[in-house]
């Protein structure tokens, strides 16, 4: 769907956006989704305003603030962020600010130690080396290797490399006459992409005694180019740290499976909780991998087996033997969600959420620092707008996640405590992790809310000098030519409509129901989740200028201004049929030759009559607010209808397996990775024809209810 062809009615196409906000407003016109000709004058004007009180250098002040200590989950300095955050939102006029405990499973480490007791000895450092360029290096809080929610133990055993530790990966590790039963696992970081989780969930069901994760130079570190300080990627001793949690299964606190850890809570036993990982891990810096690497024996590692180190890479197997010991303390802690809002000036009870998470595995410069940094600026301008008498008309709620790093806590206790407000009132998420990496824009929304986004980018300036839009088109395209692909970029394909998990979205679109959309600037980045990722490596490689901090809160609070102040929804349902059309044929072209268990050809149907129906919609809605008179009733019946439409994608059973994931489009694999329609998808590629039987049916019969629903608005809409 081309948001262009939505925008046909209205007398002033969108691109003539920037020029207004150089003329005078008496004069403006123009146009934006969702908006009657008079409010999107008004709007633009509002805009105006807002994107003028975020400054670089206030970024950079509230990132120092962020990045000065460590503030892992469930930490002192952590918890004072908390009371920072509330304390800083109470002057800035946010209403109603609180904090929220929620007393859940959590990890912290107490010691580690790994020494190589054969072929010779080695002990392992299991800790960065400061920088001299960097004083923050030098911090003595900073914790050394752990792997959040690793269990307690010591062993003795010979160590097998096993790639990324895929399960094809011990396929071929078997088919080389390798059991890693007992023994220890080295596998690395990303090759390709999968969360750590996945890894150790996949040693532990190989029966291995414990999981070692490396970052192999090849994946982010001298192979990509200069290392910190000298460049952005990673150190011989940076160390990836992150949690294991089984959150693919179910996010959140442990104990508490699809109910909020509030006190008096019930809790089931930790031997119970599916997410609580069984095994032992530690991750280790290239630094601490070399000497197990180059003393392996056994078979030579295939090609694509083999990194970034001057060595050859072997399989191993009984050569190399390791002592590894781990002492953690995991157990029942509280965690502080902080939440604050703007009161909706006309509509308090329909809420736009906003959310960033607070905790870092050291000081978080990138993850999440820049993205709080910005959160304080977004909220600073809310503020100040709303007591110069501009509230927006909907609630603008903003919350500051605990935990996202364990097991995506914080924003998962809090979704479960309030998914009834926000199944009622909720219209969307916005979530911002990573604020900025880099200069690129990757802009992720469920395809209902794309082309808002898009829309949205053209009325922001990209430090470039382009418009936001532009240069987000020019780095997709970028992207996509250093993958060999030949697709236009279009509009309709510029925002990401895949959504995976790993990051605080996920309780609000896959167990609430509610409309997502995910922003962060990307670039070389190769210090995630060290001690190097900090207020040095920002201020070199990052966003030397905070310019893209900057840029990240106009955009977050354009966005968020535009749902919050729109007359009608921006909601595109012709572009989401034509997503869930794009997704089903995926899934028929992967898995061609058993297809014919299958037929999908209904499917197929209902999707074009929601298409249809989502086109009618949008003719119908784009007539009305072009005659600038909507009757309040009428709106609040369209856009509560609207907002229906994500809550119906949800099958309450939720999809085979993992019942906490109700979202019948969206989900993830349990790498992580993004995974559409997901119930049937998986259903295919096990081949269980009868359970894709079934979960075909649910995605028909959610195609049509929500196909009446749109009639049935359209209905409402034409009458009046
Ligand atoms: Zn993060």
């Amino acid at each position: 769907m081309n948001p262009v062809r939505l925008l046909a009615g209205f007398p002033v196409c969108a691109t003539l956006l920037l020029s207004f906000c150089l003329a005078p407003a008496a004069h403006a016109q123009t146009s934006i989704l969702g908006f009657t000709p008079a409010s999107a004058a008004h709007e633009a004007e509002i805009e105006t305003k807002f994107k003028s009180i975020p400054t670089p250098g206030e970024e950079r002040r509230q990132h120092r603030i962020f990045t000065a200590e460590p503030h892992v989950a469930g930490s002192k300095r952590n918890n004072e962020l908390a009371d920072y955050i509330a304390g800083e939102w109470r002057k800035q006029g946010l209403d109603e600010v609180v904090i929220r405990q929620y007393d859940v499973y959590g990890t912290n480490p107490k010691s580690a130690s790994l020494e190589m007791i054969a072929p010779v000895h080695y002990q392992a450092v299991l800790r960065e080396a400061p920088l001299d360029a960097d004083a923050d290096s030098k911090n003595p809080a900073i914790s050394g290797a752990w792997s959040g929610m690793s269990i307690s133990g010591e062993v003795t055993a010979p160590v097998v490399y096993a790639h990324s530790g895929n399960p094809e990966d011990y396929d071929l590790l078997r088919k080389n006459g390798i059991d890693v039963k007992g023994k220890i696992v080295l596998v690395r970081y990303s090759n390709p992409y999968s969360y750590r989780g996945f890894k150790a969930l996949t040693a532990q069901r190989e029966g291995a005694a414990a999981i070692l994760i490396y970052s192999d130079p090849q994946e982010d570190g001298y192979k990509k180019g200069n290392v910190d300080p000298d460049g952005p990627w990673g150190p011989e001793y940076h160390i990836q740290r992150g949690a294991i949690t089984y959150d693919f299964m179910v996010p959140g606190d442990p104990l508490t499976p699809g109910w909020a850890s509030v006190p008096g809570a019930k809790r089931i036993p930790i031997e119970q909780a599916t997410s609580a990982p069984k095994i032992m891990a530690l991750p280790l810096s290239w630094h601490d991998a070399k000497p197990l690497l180059e003393n392996m024996d056994g078979a030579v590692a295939p090609a694509d087996w083999q990194g970034g180190l001057p060595i050859q890479y072997h399989l191993g197997g009984e050569r190399v033997k390791v002592h590894l010991k781990i002492e953690m303390e995991n157990g029942t802690q509280p965690y502080y969600v902080v939440e604050g809002r703007i009161r909706g000036a006309e509509l308090p009870d329909e809420w736009v959420v906003l959310g960033n998470h607070r905790d870092a595995w050291v000081f978080g410069g990138v993850d999440p620092s820049s993205g709080t940094a910005s959160m304080m600026e977004l909220t600073r301008a809310l503020g100040q707008l709303a007591k110069q008498g501009m509230r927006p008309r909907r609630t603008v709620v903003v919350c500051s996640w605990d935990g996202e790093e364990v097991g995506l806590t914080g924003s998962t206790e809090w979704g479960e405590q309030f998914v009834d407000d926000l199944r009622a009132k909720a219209v969307a998420y916005i979530n911002v992790d990573e604020a900025t990496s880099g200069p690129n824009l990757h802009g992720e929304a469920v395809a209902s809310l794309a082309p808002m986004l898009v829309e949205a980018s053209r009325s922001l300036q990209d430090p470039s000098g382009k418009s936001l839009y532009d240069a987000w088109k020019a780095s997709v395209e970028s992207e996509k030519r250093g993958v060999r692909s030949t697709d236009k970029v279009t509009d309709a394909s510029l925002a990401d409509t895949r959504i995976g998990s790993g990051s605080d979205h996920t309780v609000f679109l896959n167990f609430v129901g509610m409309p997502v959309i995910g922003l962060g600037f990307e670039g070389d980045y190769g210090v995630y989740h060290s001690a190097y990722d900090d207020f040095y490596w920002m201020n070199h490689f990052g966003d030397p200028g905070y310019r893209y901090h900057t840029l990240m809160s106009q955009l977050w609070g354009v966005t968020a201004l535009r749902l919050a102040n729109a007359d009608l929804l921006p909601f595109d349902f012709a572009s989401y049929a034509s997503n869930v059309r794009q997704f089903v044929d995926e899934l028929t072209k992967g898995n061609d030759k058993d297809m014919s268990q299958l037929d999908l050809s209904v499917v197929g149907k209902d999707i074009d009559a929601f298409e249809a129906s989502g086109n009618r919609l949008n003719d119908s809605l784009r007539r009305k607010l072009a005659s600038d008179a909507i009757d309040p009733k009428l709106a609040v019946t369209l856009n509560h209808g609207m907002m229906q439409v994500e809550r119906n994608w949800l099958n309450p059973d939720g999809i085979p397996g993992r019942p906490w994931f109700k979202h019948i489009l969206y989900g993830a694999r349990f790498t992580y990775a993004h995974l559409e329609l997901p119930g049937l998808t998986e259903a295919v590629e096990a081949k269980d024809w009868a359970t894709a039987k079934q979960q075909a049916e649910i995605l028909q019969r959610a195609l049509a209810n929500n196909t009446r629903l749109l009639d049935e608005l359209n209905a409402d809409l034409t009458q009046r």
